[in-house]
């Protein structure tokens, strides 16, 4: 067996593995790289591999940094099958599409400036037909159903807790009489958090890849987390101000509406709008709805089981038109705004930035990871002045951040993860999909454990058993 470590190495974005055994192959993930334009075309573009020899894509979830090269996968030949939930076959229909639109969008752009010099245009990595094309070969699996690739090869899913649908994949290989059973966390969940349910680990590994985006870091613990997000609701309403969250479309976005709905139905935030700006997140709200079944037993107890809407309530508007949109830029009283993109890459975040950041009666509060160089991190880290569609603005209003609604586990939940597996059978630890100082702090910490073989591999690097 030969693992390729191909994309999500060393950094967050790009997730893919590459898995060969038995005269067969699979791909873990197909994600997109993310990164400064013209870094994304030229790594994104290619593959190291010929697609049409794959068998299988094992998808762990929807966000685009592991499902965002699908579309081009398909389009380079692939001709296998790409096992997947439910919920994550329905998210991709709708990321994979907005992925798509995006590209188009920046492409047009960038091909008004080239023809000014006389340049050749530039083509998206896909374009939304290709995203379309690629749906037929989506196939669903359940939680826990253990699907045979051939080859000697057996996949099962489980649930990560991260967002709607995410699994954690293991794969078990049987190889010349040896069954090596691999371990694939996906982009591992937290426990107790709203809407998902806790992470299913994956037990008595041989092999394990693991995501480290929080390795270096502890979630704050021993405070009640709703209760800082109302005081902040309330600071903000009280000085007359907006508050203003960035969030991605799937997953955080459900997740804050989730406690805010909570929040006003005890009586513990004021009574003012609230407004989720952003497409996507109404359909991916659809998409939530129709998997109740995927849901934790909280938001069972205090949602559903009375036929109230967890995602839906009276002071909540959802803002699908650019009108309705731009309007907000006019409301003159106390209100909160959610919009994507979580980074503030994009998407409507960046005129509610524009028009709310200079104001000190506002609060910007930051609820998700966000990766080097983006816009989030900059204002997050303290900038006192940032660029936003090339125009310098001062950083006035106010600057919060709760580290407690992101989806991924901590340096705590990383380390358990291995607690049911065995350090004598657990040969080989891989540490992805993390920037090198998180996976770093990491490698101590599993070896005092008794875990001997940690690497972090590098874009590029294989290993065989
Ligand atoms: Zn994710
Ligand atoms: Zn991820």
């Amino acid at each position: 067996m030969k693992i390729e470590f191909l994309g999500g190495a060393q950094t967050v974005t790009g997730s893919m593995h590459h898995i060969s055994y038995n005269g067969g192959s699979v791909l873990l993930d197909c994600g997109l790289f993310q990164g400064r334009r013209h870094e994304m075309y030229e790594k994104n573009q290619n593959f190291s591999f010929d697609p049409s020899t794959l068998d299988y894509l094992l998808l762990s979830h929807a966000h685009i940094d592991h499902s965002g090269n699908i579309p081009n996968l398909v389009k380079k030949g692939f001709r296998g099958k790409i096992l997947a939930t439910g919920p994550t076959v329905d998210l991709c229909r709708l990321l994979l599409k907005d992925s798509a639109f995006v590209q188009e969008m920046d492409v047009a752009w960038v091909n008004k400036i080239r023809a000014k010099s006389h340049q050749p245009p530039v083509h998206p990595i896909y374009t939304q037909a290709d995203a379309e094309a690629c749906m037929p070969f989506f196939h669903a699996v359940d939680y826990n159903q253990v699907v045979d690739l051939g080859h000697g090869v057996t996949a099962t899913f489980r649930d990560a807790g991260h967002i709607l649908g995410s699994a954690g994949i293991l794969l078990e290989i049987l190889e010349k009489g040896k069954k090596t059973r691999l371990g694939f966390t996906g982009d591992l969940g937290r426990y107790d958090q709203a809407l998902t349910k806790d992470p299913d680990p994956l037990r008595d590994l041989d092999i394990l890849i693991t995501e480290t985006t929080y390795g270096n870091r502890v979630h704050p613990a021993g405070h009640d987390p709703e209760e800082e997000l109302a005081q902040i609701v309330n600071d903000t309403a009280n000085a007359g101000g907006k508050l203003i969250i960035p969030a991605f479309a799937v997953g955080r976005t459900q997740q804050i509406v989730y406690h805010l709905h909570k929040l006003f139905d005890q009586d513990r935030i004021h009574d003012l709008p609230i407004y989720v700006d952003s497409p996507l997140a109404v359909k991916a709200t659809e998409i939530f709805r129709k998997y109740p079944q995927y849901l934790d037993r909280a938001t069972d107890r205090i949602f559903l089981k009375d036929h109230q809407d967890p995602f839906g309530f009276s002071r909540l508007t959802y803002i699908e038109s650019v009108d309705e949109s731009k309007a907000l830029n006019n409301l003159l009283v106390p209100a909160i705004i959610i919009s994507a993109s979580g980074m503030a890459e994009g998407g409507r975040i960046m005129h509610h930035l524009k028009n709310n950041i200079e104001n000190p009666k506002n609060t910007l509060l930051f609820v998700g990871f966000s990766a080097k160089d983006t816009l989030a991190r900059k204002i997050m880290d303290g900038m006192p002045v940032v660029k936003i569609y090339g125009e310098e603005y001062q950083v006035r209003a106010k600057v919060k951040i709760l580290e407690y609604f992101s989806a991924h586990g901590d340096r705590k939940n990383i380390l358990d993860y291995v607690h049911y597996s065995n350090p004598n059978k657990l040969q080989q630890i891989f540490l992805v999909h993390g920037e090198l100082e998180q996976s770093q702090s990491l490698v101590d910490a599993f070896r005092s454990k008794g875990f001997l073989n940690v690497t972090i591999p590098a874009p590029g690097d294989s290993f065989e058993n």
